[in-house]
């Protein structure tokens, strides 16, 4: 038997052939897409005003997603943290966190991550694969089905998404279509370790949603110590890509700042951010360091968190600072990891 396929990213052509070669009327594709895009199905034998034959045929050639979820965990804080199996049993998180009106789904773009920042510890789990598009849409489905409303979406779970281009721009198009979807472009944020290569696609593709980079230090050897990234890009390189990204004139950046103490909360490390201003527009996103086992470091005093964040304020930088949550589960940045993949 041929290997089903996803319904999610497959060719609209391919359903209507199979609608007309099983002489069924075309407007019945309309209807499974609806049911998907619009209602969230989540198995064909859902779609209850689709004959039951062709149902059987669907579920045949198709499959809506091969993930599902095997645990949720909650805190107190209106954050709950997902672990989800992939088709070939790998597992990722992913985090739905509400807050007032707000529901931000936050995605895994790979299993692992190569990348293996210091203070990171979905890189101590090292890197399997790129999740593929649907499998990115998957989790969409799977916390919209517990949420009942997403407002945003990130890409700061597991993994770099600019190492995975391809299929984190299909499922961004396919999370923002009016048909699909309908999540607005500018609800939807990828976050890089400072992938240059992936920022270039991403300018090539002229995509319209919203640029974090996880920026950390101005200083070489301190970010070659946090990032290895920086070995291979250095911060230079990595400006003068910001800088040509920003003159396009769309969003502005974010750049995010994970504070460490001793590390790069100085009032020095505050003024260089200052001095980048110059080069192009930006806001700073202060994450004061989330505790992982791995790594040493520690969160700064919260009189040094508010003495980096004045300086920056008060020069003319919009600063905020990202509110604390999941710690609890371990779904906090940074903080997720599965043992036994
Ligand atoms: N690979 C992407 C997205 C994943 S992490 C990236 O690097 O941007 C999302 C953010 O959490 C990044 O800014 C990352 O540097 C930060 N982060 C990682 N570990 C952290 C920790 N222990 N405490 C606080 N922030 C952390």
């Amino acid at each position: 038997m041929p290997r089903k396929i996803s319904i999610l990213t497959s060719n609209k052509e391919e359903l209507f052939n199979l609608l007309k070669d099983n002489n069924y009327p075309k407007f019945h594709a309309s209807q499974v897409y609806e049911w998907i895009f619009k209602k969230y199905a989540t198995t064909f034998d859902d779609m209850t005003n689709i004959p039951k034959d062709l149902r059987g045929l669907l579920n045949e050639k198709y499959y809506i997603h091969g993930s599902t979820v095997d645990k949720i965990d909650n805190d107190d804080n209106n954050t709950q943290k997902l672990l989800i199996s992939l088709y070939d049993n790998k597992k990722i998180e992913s985090v739905i966190m509400s807050k007032n009106d707000k529901v931000t789904f936050c995605l895994s773009s790979q299993v692992g991550c190569p990348f293996k920042c210091a203070f990171c510890a979905t890189g101590t789990m090292g890197f399997s694969r790129n999740l593929t598009a649907d499998e990115i849409l998957a989790q969409f489905i799977l916390m919209r089905a517990i949420s009942k409303k997403v407002t945003n979406i990130v890409f700061m779970g597991m993994g770099e998404p600019l190492l995975n281009t391809k299929n984190l721009f299909k499922a961004i198009e396919i999370i923002n279509s009016v048909k699909c979807f309908n999540l607005g472009i500018r609800h939807i944020t990828i976050s890089t370790a400072g992938e240059i290569l992936g920022i270039k696609h991403l300018i090539e593709r002229d995509l319209d949603c919203r640029l974090a980079v996880s920026l950390h230090s101005l200083k070489n050897d301190i970010r070659n110590e946090l990032m290895p990234i920086n070995r291979k890009y250095s911060l230079e390189d990595l400006i003068k890509i910001l800088k040509r990204y920003s003159s396009r004139g769309k969003r502005m950046i974010t750049l995010e700042w994970t504070l460490i103490e001793n590390v790069n909360d100085s009032v020095n490390d505050a003024y260089r951010l200052v001095n980048l201003k110059k080069e192009f527009p930006f806001k700073v996103n202060i994450i004061p360091l989330n505790p992982v086992e791995h790594y040493k470091g520690k969160a700064p005093s919260k009189d040094k968190i508010t003495r980096f964040k004045s300086i920056l304020h008060d020069n003319g930088v919009e600063v905020i600072e990202r509110y604390k949550r999941g710690q609890s589960i371990s779904a906090g940045c940074g903080q997720l990891a599965i043992k036994e993949n």
